[in-house]
């Protein structure tokens, strides 16, 4: 990666809440119903009008634990001590010596990473994809979307109808709520309405206890699924340990994946399944991407996603698809938002992009955020009269 140069002159950490348009919140065994989401956006100014830009979601405890205040409170304190006024990757740099690599300073860390990578790609004049030797101008890729956990099957299928009249014909359902019967009658569902012509995944988000994880596979398996997602808790590395040697649906991991030491544990588990790699899990994309290289190279099946999000972390999350070529992309955080501060995503026909050629490829209405946090002003010049 070619170093940048030049001092960061001044950063603002803003934040805003976003809405999904009517129909459009999600619901998950283990986020419950979400209809908001609440944003912090990291600002660098590199000077002559170039901007660096990153974006984390804060009310995503039901992830990492951390509540909202408790996310925007670590990462003022630490974009506050960084020394801007050596350049970007002296920050970074900065950061990662100073700051734990674990726990609420992975978010943090993501954020900081985002915003520098945004930077340096704009004064190169290159996508952020091809810092991490992806493809050069504006980027886009294939994208599920996601069938949010409603207690109405019908309104599932409506739901799905939507999506496939876009052009998006790979979807994922959200199950687990309702137990393994009423999960294996939705998947079924779904396959006998579209049959062969649209991929099916689903979602468990570890809601299956564990003795009914095999079982719940099994019935799963009937609607020939791309892959069932975390049917068991993050931690139960037992079933793990059983699924590794043989399911009867290809599984894929989220919550276990927690933390980049994850992949080695499951490398050392013997894990051939699916890994689906998150920069708010992972703490950045350099991080992501060498985890999804490494989970790669020891035969996982690799998948990029995101949080519900808006379109400065999609676009990043994009990014991220862009250079390591997974094998599923999850990037369908930013559709149907109604007030994300954020433009220049686009999507349709099963794919999102970004419309800039430069950075991340989106830009960022600061008159739409509320200010958090700024440098210190420098103290006035005493001037003494005697
Ligand atoms: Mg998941």
């Amino acid at each position: 990666m070619t170093a940048s140069v030049g001092a960061v002159t001044g950063w603002r950490l803003l934040t805003a809440t976003q809405h999904y348009a009517p129909g459009r919140g999600f619901h998950t065994w283990l986020s419950g119903p979400v209809d908001h989401l609440e944003t912090l956006y990291l600002v660098l100014d590199g000077g002559e009008g170039v901007t660096g830009l990153g974006e984390l979601r804060t009310n995503i405890a039901y992830l990492h634990g951390h509540d909202a205040a408790a996310v925007t409170a670590a990462a003022s304190a630490a974009v506050g001590r960084l020394p801007w006024q050596d350049g970007p990757a002296a920050a970074l740099a900065a950061f990662d010596r100073d700051c734990p690599a674990a726990g609420i300073h992975l978010p943090v860390r993501m954020l900081v990473e985002m915003a520098v990578r945004d930077l340096q790609a704009r004064r190169a004049g290159r996508s952020v994809a091809a810092l991490f030797d992806g493809p050069a101008g504006a980027v886009s890729g294939e994208t599920n979307q996601s069938l949010a956990w409603t207690e109405d099957r019908a309104a599932l299928l409506v739901a799905a109808e939507r999506f496939v009249a876009r052009g998006f014909c790979r979807l994922k359902v959200r199950l687990g709520p309702a137990g393994v019967a009423e999960d294996r009658a939705r998947l079924l569902a779904l396959r006998d309405r579209f049959g062969e012509a649209v991929e099916l995944a689903a979602d468990i988000n570890g809601a299956w206890a564990p003795a009914d994880v095999d079982r719940g596979l099994a019935a799963l398996a009937e609607a020939a699924p791309a892959y069932v997602e975390q049917p068991c808790p993050a931690d139960d590395w037992v079933t793990l340990a059983r699924l590794a040697d043989g399911a009867p649906v290809p599984v894929m991991l989220d919550e276990t994946v927690s933390h980049p030491a994850a992949i080695d544990r499951l490398s050392a588990l013997g894990w051939r399944g699916g890994v689906h790699l998150k920069l708010v899990k992972l703490g950045g994309l350099d991080r992501l991407i060498a985890a999804g290289r490494r989970g790669r190279a020891a035969g996982m099946t690799v998948m990029v996603g995101q949080m519900n999000e808006g379109a400065v972390a999609t676009a990043a999350a994009l990014a991220a698809a862009a250079a390591l070529a997974p094998d599923h992309a999850e990037l369908y955080g930013a559709d149907g938002l109604a007030d994300d501060p954020g433009t220049g995503i686009v999507y349709g026909a099963g794919r999102v992009g970004v419309t800039g050629a430069a950075g991340l490829g989106v830009t960022l209405d600061p008159t739409r955020c509320r200010p958090v946090a700024a440098p210190e002003p420098k103290p006035a010049e005493v001037v003494h009269v005697g």
